[in-house]
């Protein structure tokens, strides 16, 4: 199973590298290019076509689109969510559904504007049902997730719900022990977990939480500023 994955690794370093030689023929110098220079637009644009060929977990065939991110390219502030629900599924775009209705009213409240964040999701294709994400789904697409944190080179992650939080610190710990702490993302960027905008649907009076873990994520980013 180790290889499968690896091989799906390759694959999207593959595709970059196609990216990076078209540019090079383009006319750049040899040798000069990193990713830190990168238009980190056009490096999205480049994982956006490895998704729409993703064929790595059985999920492509009932979505009606991808879906891999949406926001600022340069964002310092990065929110991580489960995986696209039905709305999402329709656009095209994360949390563009009820549960981003919440999530939008309440970055609001805290003080983060919508243009200083980028919004990705675990998995890229919904799940029938909007049902839990697999772990074998999970393992196929995280590849693409870690590309994106790559390219965003966030300051600040904050993760939504279990699944993002889970995968992110490569923990079993449940998120009602992890929301609202600072934590560490790979040595550097500071990942907060919270709850889940579509649980706190479900369960209202984890909003008042919700927003208190939102505040402590613009306390971080203004602090770095
Ligand atoms: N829930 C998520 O986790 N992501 C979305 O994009 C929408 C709902």
């Amino acid at each position: 199973m180790r290889n499968k994955y690896y091989q799906d690794y390759l694959d999207i370093v593959k595709s970059f590298r196609q990216y990076l030689e078209k540019r090079q023929k383009r006319g750049a110098k040899e040798g000069k290019i990193s990713l830190e220079d990168e238009d980190p637009q056009k490096l999205l644009q480049a994982i956006f076509r490895s998704v729409q060929n993703c064929r790595r977990c059985p999920l492509y065939k009932y979505r009606t689109n991808p879906v891999l991110g949406r926001g600022n390219p340069r964002a310092r502030l990065m929110l991580v969510g489960e995986a696209p629900g039905k709305e999402e599924d329709l656009q095209g775009k994360p949390f563009v559904g009820a549960a981003g209705k919440l999530l939008r009213e309440s970055l609001r409240k805290a003080g983060i504007l919508e243009k200083e964040i980028y919004i990705a999701n675990v998995l890229k294709c919904r799940p029938p049902g909007n049902r839990d994400p697999a772990p074998e789904e999970i393992k196929a697409c995280l590849p693409f997730l870690k590309q994106q944190i790559k390219i965003i080179n966030p300051e600040v992650i904050c993760a939504l719900g279990k699944f993002a939080t889970q995968v992110l610190l490569n923990t079993k710990q449940g998120i009602t022990h992890l929301r609202g702490k600072s934590l560490d993302y790979q040595g550097g960027i500071v990942l907060i977990p919270t709850f889940h905008p579509a649980a706190c649907i479900y369960n209202p009076n984890w909003q008042k939480f919700f927003l208190q873990d939102l505040r402590l994520v613009r306390e971080k980013l203004y602090k770095r500023a």
